[in-house]
């Protein structure tokens, strides 16, 4: 059996500790055996960190830009593998699995300029012979802690915009999908980061408490589900760590009467059950407005949802793969059983697909309801899979309010030929990241990253100058060169007058 060590210090690292157990949703068999950290895993990972951060934050800003630029020719070097690394433990698709390491690679181009953005301000002449100059300063060991969804992407938006700045990195992959986290920080050490730079931890909550307790982390970035989320932010600011914790959605697609509705379905049917609904930025609700709307929608839709190829992840004209695990599995299959109790209307059902071959893999058909109602907790909760609901609204207010109200406030999209009614909800929604006619508005690397509500915690978002703010801390001088004498000491504040 493949054993996936913990990486500490440039070197595989396993205390034989604990351990878990890697699947391959294709076959639902054990492909792998990772090792589980205890706060002992933890807290050598945190002394290596330790010990690299002080020269590499001496490193000038060019020559860390300099291993970013390798990493990322490394990366892109190794593709395939990397893909069909990520696709075999977590089941996306291989062109979706390189979209993952795309996504992630974008991040690294932006931290590859961190010069430009860790240039300070400055103020010539604040005073008589006074400068006033601020600068950017690493925080020192910050971690990461990622979830299963993105186990390319997530890592690089933190560990490239933290190590570029100057900090060292430890990295808390989940436990699902870990193998492809570990391969990133071996590329990092090729491309010439020095050893201890960025070291992977893996495990469950033993090694997420481990780490928001250590005193020496500075710093923690996460991205999961939103109670977890809401935990590590609670748990590690009373530790007194700078916490940002992104945390789960429910996205919705709202489609005016003069959307081109043919485009409409392909964006939705793509943005619905691409990665097998396995994204934060997925389109599970759609909200056409008018009877109208949403009879032409759903008569558009079912076709297309009857047409979608579901098939192992290496399997080229497959759409999209399993789900990761046989308890997702489960739990995304019980919501569309709770959604026909709750009275929504199950126009296609998921359930009990088989592929043949395959039959023990975690595959779930694509699943439509209609008429769904806000008072269903199928409505309130992430279901997170290859699900997509009807939400009919009768006005745009109506259809404004439904992601406006929503727990969750990661993504919305809005699908109209109306610019103003378009700039109007954006400008209104209480959502944080909006599409005008574009499905999957995840932001490019250098804009940044963020939902509101219960979809993130803290106040920083991911990468792009909110990261760069996120892993640098503020330090502003005030000197005075003054021309002979300065005058009587003085008891009152200095102004400026
Ligand atoms: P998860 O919350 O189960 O796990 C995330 C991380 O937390 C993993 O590293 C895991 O090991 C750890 N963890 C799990 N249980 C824990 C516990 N009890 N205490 C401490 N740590 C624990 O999330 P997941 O299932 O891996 O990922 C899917 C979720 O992530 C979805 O809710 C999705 O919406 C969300 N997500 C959000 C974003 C975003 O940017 N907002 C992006 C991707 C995924």
């Amino acid at each position: 059996m493949r054993a996936i060590p913990h990486f500490i210090e440039a070197k595989p690292f396993n205390d034989g500790a604990r351990k878990g157990q890697v699947f391959n949703p294709n076959t639902g068999a054990v492909q792998a055996e990772v090792a589980f950290s205890t706060a002992k895993t933890v807290d050598a990972a945190v002394q290596a960190a330790a010990k690299a951060f002080p020269g590499w934050a001496a490193t000038n800003p060019q020559r860390r830009a300099r291993v970013m630029f390798a990493f990322k020719a490394l990366v892109e070097k190794h593709m395939d593998e990397i893909a069909h690394l990520l696709s075999s433990e977590h089941g996306k698709v291989i062109a979706d699995a390189k979209g993952d390491i795309q996504r992630g690679l974008e991040v690294i181009e932006f931290a590859c300029g961190v010069p430009h953005a860790l240039k300070g301000e400055y103020t010539e002449g604040a005073g008589p012979g006074i400068d006033v100059y601020s600068m950017r300063q690493p925080l020192g060991v910050v971690a990461g802690i990622t979830p299963f969804n993105f186990p390319a992407m997530i890592p690089m938006w933190m560990f490239g915009v933290a190590i570029a700045c100057g900090n060292t990195f430890v990295l808390k992959p989940s436990e699902k999908d870990p193998s492809v986290p570990v391969r990133l920080a071996e590329l990092m050490m090729e491309a010439g980061a020095p050893a201890g730079v960025l070291n992977v931890v893996h495990g469950d909550k033993e090694a997420v408490d481990a780490i928001l307790a250590h005193p020496e982390i500075k710093a923690v970035s996460f991205v999961g589900s939103s109670d977890i989320a809401n935990y590590i932010y609670q748990v590690g600011a009373a530790n007194g760590k700078r916490v940002q914790a992104m945390g789960g959605a429910k996205n919705h697609g709202v489609v005016l009467p003069d959307a081109d509705l043919d485009q409409v379905v392909k964006d939705l049917v793509g943005a619905a059950y691409g990665s097998a609904g396995e994204r934060c930025m997925a389109l599970p609700v759609v909200v056409p407005v008018g009877k109208k709307t949403a009879d032409d929608l759903r008569a558009r839709l079912l076709p297309e949802i009857e047409k979608l190829k579901v098939g192992i992840s290496t399997d080229p004209d497959a759409q999209y793969g399993p789900v990761v695990s046989a308890a997702h599995k489960a739990k995304v299959e019980g919501y569309i059983g709770l959604g026909k109790e709750e009275g929504a209307e199950l126009v296609r059902d998921g359930r009990g697909f088989k592929l043949q071959g395959y039959e023990d893999g975690y595959f779930i058909g694509p699943s439509l309801f209609d008429n769904v109602k806000t008072n269903m907790r199928t409505y309130q909760e992430e279901i997170f899979g290859p699900v997509l609901q009807i939400v009919r609204a009768e006005s745009f207010e109506e259809a404004l309010a439904l992601p406006s109200q929503h727990q969750y406030g990661n993504g919305v999209a809005i699908f109209t030929r109306n610019g103003r009614a378009a700039r109007e909800f954006a400008q209104r929604v209480n959502v944080g990241m909006v599409g005008i006619n574009v499905p999957i508005p995840v932001p490019v690397a250098y804009h940044t990253f963020g939902g509101w509500k219960r979809s993130a915690f803290g106040d920083t978002n991911q990468h792009g100058m909110e990261g760069v703010k996120f892993f640098t801390k503020v330090k502003t001088v005030t000197a005075r060169w003054p021309e002979g004498d300065v005058g009587d000491q003085s008891f009152v504040i200095p102004t400026m007058r």
